[in-house]
């Protein structure tokens, strides 16, 4: 595969596919077009039809063989003319080939979610459908005004129980991401046909989980017949501020919770690997200190190396980071300068601040206006658990 020369071509297309949580297939999670034009699983149309025999999928790879721009590969592009990395051309997990081979699935495990959290919303995760309902106002902003019915849909991605034994023979790479995928019975149900195929041998997994309960033994037993297995535990800060932007989460849960991952990791410290995935949002970006104090904590207890990831939040834009003043980015970078270890990850957001292009000028006022709303369906109030946020931008 020249991906050099040529720079359309991308092994997604020859090897992977993104199931969403509607069923819906397209060649991974960054590729754009409209949801109407991608091919669905179902009884009647399996996955092994989609991605070998499809239109949707042979017209792309002709397009990418001969050298041909594709619309839904503008991020990767971007990304590349600005000299930078893509997910085309660093993809490590996928063998740069041609040969159609079904190898990566990345997969969303439904909306069923036991949290609401505030950088979260209802298009992946229930847990945000009794806000909707009583809110016009929070219906509005995230567009289920006029199809409130659909928050009864996608609980569980149906297309993950319908998976073949076939199908999946070749698989190297499953990705799954919520709602909560512990929590969905078609992706349980799919780790236990991976499990009675004896596939599990053959695959790296790497789960998204939100950290608020153990999965059943049942489950641990086939994590760990997996080639290896790679734990991202979403935590986005420590105590009531992890409780509040994680609503429904309760802080000495996790911290059990997360103790029982970093055990696993220890006990199979070959196969295992956890990480903690956090989201940056303009409520945890000042305290992101006690967060790294925790793990450095969690890692001498339990002896392991435990790796941090940040997604810096772009939505709801109200509370990315890089919509704020350029005062308020001076004084964030400041605080975060100062956090002790851990430099590669602050590094990376000061650059952040310094580079990103701001969505909205907004913010300030949006912050507030949707912050204070959601605190008084939820008897919350950010202003009591984030007093260093509401200083910064409103002192
Ligand atoms: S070029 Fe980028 S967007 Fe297109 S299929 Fe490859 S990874 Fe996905």
């Amino acid at each position: 595969m020249d991906q050099v020369n040529n720079k359309s071509i991308c092994p997604y297309a020859f090897k992977a596919a993104m199931v969403t949580i509607d069923s819906s297939v397209r060649p991974c999670c960054r590729y754009q077009d409209h949801k109407s034009e991608r091919p669905v699983v179902d009884t009647n149309n399996t996955l092994k039809d989609i991605f070998y025999n499809s239109s949707y999928y042979n017209d792309l790879r002709d397009k990418m063989l001969r050298g041909e721009q594709i619309p839904g590969c503008k991020r990767c592009y971007k990304e590349e003319e600005a000299g930078q990395k893509s997910m085309r051309n660093q993809s490590k997990l996928i063998a740069p080939s041609t040969d159609v081979q079904l190898e990566y699935i990345e997969t969303e495990s439904g909306r069923h979610c036991n949290l609401k959290c505030r950088s979260c919303g209802p298009e992946i995760s229930t847990g945000w459908n009794e806000d909707l309902k009583q809110s016009d106002y929070l219906a509005n902003e995230h567009e289920y005004i006029d199809r409130m019915e659909e928050l009864n849909l996608f609980h569980y991605n149906d297309a993950l129980e319908l998976l073949t034994k076939e199908e999946c023979s070749k698989l190297q790479i499953l990705k799954v991401t919520g709602g909560e995928p512990f929590l969905s019975k078609s992706f349980l149900k799919f780790i236990d046909n991976l499990y009675q195929w004896d596939f599990c041998k053959n695959i790296t997994i790497v789960i998204y989980t939100n950290t608020t309960f153990v999965p059943k033994i049942k489950f641990i037993k086939a994590l760990e017949k997996f080639k290896s297995v790679s734990l991202q535990l979403s935590i986005d800060s420590v105590g009531k501020r992890n409780d509040f932007l994680r609503s429904g989460s309760d802080w000495k849960t996790v911290e059990q919770v997360a103790d029982f991952w970093f055990n696993f990791k220890s006990e199979n410290p070959k196969s295992v690997n956890v990480a903690i995935c956090t989201t940056v949002s303009i409520f945890n970006i000042l305290t992101l200190d006690q967060l790294f104090k925790w793990l450095i904590e969690k890692e001498k207890e339990h002896s392991i190396f435990i790796d941090i990831y940040f997604v810096v939040l772009q939505s709801p834009k109200y509370m990315a980071i890089f919509n704020f003043s350029k005062k308020h980015k001076e004084q964030i970078k400041q605080v975060i300068s100062q956090i002790p270890g851990k430099p590669r990850q602050t590094s990376k957001l000061i650059k952040m601040l310094d580079n990103a292009v701001p969505t909205t000028i907004s913010a300030r006022k949006d912050l507030k206006d949707t912050t204070d709303h959601i605190d008084v369906i939820r008897s919350e109030d950010w202003k009591q658990v984030f007093p260093e946020v509401f200083k910064l931008i409103y002192g």
